[in-house]
């Protein structure tokens, strides 16, 4: 494999072979091939696309790069991912249903990117609560509870993490196929058999129309099933926050809230409609979702979990051990129905008040947050509170202009549908 051939070969539309695909990206991986020849190719590729064999054989390159988990001697190993949301605290809801329904749920997660928010992120406002495991804690944890969240570790599927460097400052991320191969590659290394995707669509989602979500939806089940697992996809609304909650620790007090029957029914809607797909896929009766939800078992373990990675798993009864900023309520200064809950202001609201990141690896304060008290439907009296809004005195005033304008009142508004597509 010659490297300037190849990267003509896809400049001129051409489709590589197999073999010189692996070669060019393992050359990569030991530091025979340039830098500037991956950023030509991934251009290349960006601009005249890969097609589903190609993207597949990157996919797999990518995921056995590194070291890859077998979770195939544990019981129903299942997954999830989400292509990220705000109020997105699907996984904290759908983890421990599907491990009071049999299954073992195993996951990496991620933290915030941009204006949503990540599982460890969460997670982390739990006193104690770790996401940094050695190997062996991770498949005892999987095993002892059925449920375990790991931060994504730098050595499952490595070459990802190179090429996604690259592809962030060479303006090459959106592309459909490169998303899809780096998501699948560290869903393939991470070793479950079965794995459900939540594609969310809207304003508060990377993907911003329903045509979009659908190929990327179909572009990874393809990956995954061309790879040997199982997979569905859903298609899910996210042009406004899902839940009420958007943060740190309030998404982890609304996820125990779930749990305890408590929650909001968008998040309960989402969170067992994932489940009851990922039980399907690994040939269970989904009807298993509900009764592990409605028996109090779910919740069960994750008090379970979060004591096993060092948690204080009495944040479970006494939400005052979780961190929370000073509360401040938003009036309306009109009246009228609530049309709109824009979700990625609130995601910008939220990220201004310190409760994500601007810059890799700043710090972010677990306590600030939006608990929204209205949403689409409902109706608003002028003085009426909106929402509360948990600060810590920075961004305050950045943060209520962006969720001035997130809000939008009008005469009447129709409720939306909440999943909106499944693949396959
Ligand atoms: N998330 C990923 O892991 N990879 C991408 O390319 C985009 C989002």
């Amino acid at each position: 494999m010659n490297p300037v051939q190849f990267i003509r070969e896809k400049r001129e539309g051409l489709k590589h072979r197999r073999e010189d695909l692996k070669a060019f990206l393992e050359g990569y991986l030991k530091e025979e091939v340039a830098d500037y020849q991956v950023s030509a190719w991934l251009m290349a590729a960006f601009l005249r696309g890969l097609d589903p064999e190609e993207t597949l054989w990157l996919t797999e390159t990518m995921a056995y790069s590194g070291r890859v988990l077998d979770l195939s001697h544990l019981p129903h190993p299942v997954d999830k991912h989400s292509s990220g949301g705000v109020g997105d605290k699907v996984s904290l809801v759908v983890g421990p249903i599907l491990a009071a329904a049999g299954c073992t749920f195993a996951k990496m997660s991620g933290r915030g990117l941009a204006h949503t928010g990540g599982t460890i992120d969460k997670l982390e406002s739990v006193p104690g609560w770790r996401g940094e495991m050695t190997e062996r804690e991770f498949l005892e944890r999987a095993e002892r509870i059925g449920l375990v969240i790991a931060a994504q570790s730098p050595d499952l599927a490595p070459l990802d993490g190179k090429l996604y460097a690259l592809r962030d400052v060479t303006a090459t991320v959106e592309s459909i196929p490169l998303i899809a191969s780096s998501i699948m590659s560290k869903k393939l290394a991470a070793g479950a058999r079965s794995i459900v995707l939540d594609v969310k669509v809207g304003k508060g989602a990377f993907m911003k129309t329903l045509e979009e979500a659908r190929l990327l939806a179909k572009t990874m089940v393809e990956i995954g099933q061309g790879a040997g697992r199982r997979v569905r996809a859903l298609l899910t609304s996210m042009e406004a926050p899902l839940g009420r909650a958007v943060g740190n620790a309030i998404e982890v007090r609304e996820a125990i809230e779930t749990l305890k029957g408590k929650g909001p029914e968008d998040l309960l809607e989402v969170a067992l409609r994932l489940a009851e797909e990922s039980l399907r896929l690994e040939g269970l009766d989904p009807s298993l979702a509900r009764r592990a939800w409605e028996s109090g078992k779910a919740l069960e373990r994750f008090q379970a979990f979060l004591e096993a990675q060092g948690g204080n798993p009495r944040v479970v009864e006494d939400f005052s051990l979780l961190p929370l900023g000073e509360e401040l309520p938003l009036a309306s200064e009109k009246e009228g129905v609530v049309q709109e809950v824009d979700a990625y202001r609130v995601g910008l609201a939220v990220l201004a008040l310190g409760g994500g990141r601007r810059k890799k690896g700043e710090a972010i304060d677990h306590g600030v947050g939006v608990y929204l008290l209205k949403k689409p439907g409902d109706r608003v009296e002028r003085g009426e509170v909106l929402a509360l809004v948990y600060h810590r005195g920075k961004g305050l005033e950045e943060a209520l202009a962006h969720l001035r304008e997130a809000f939008q009142l009008g005469l009447s508004a129709s409720p939306l549908p909440l999943v909106l597509d499944a693949v396959p």
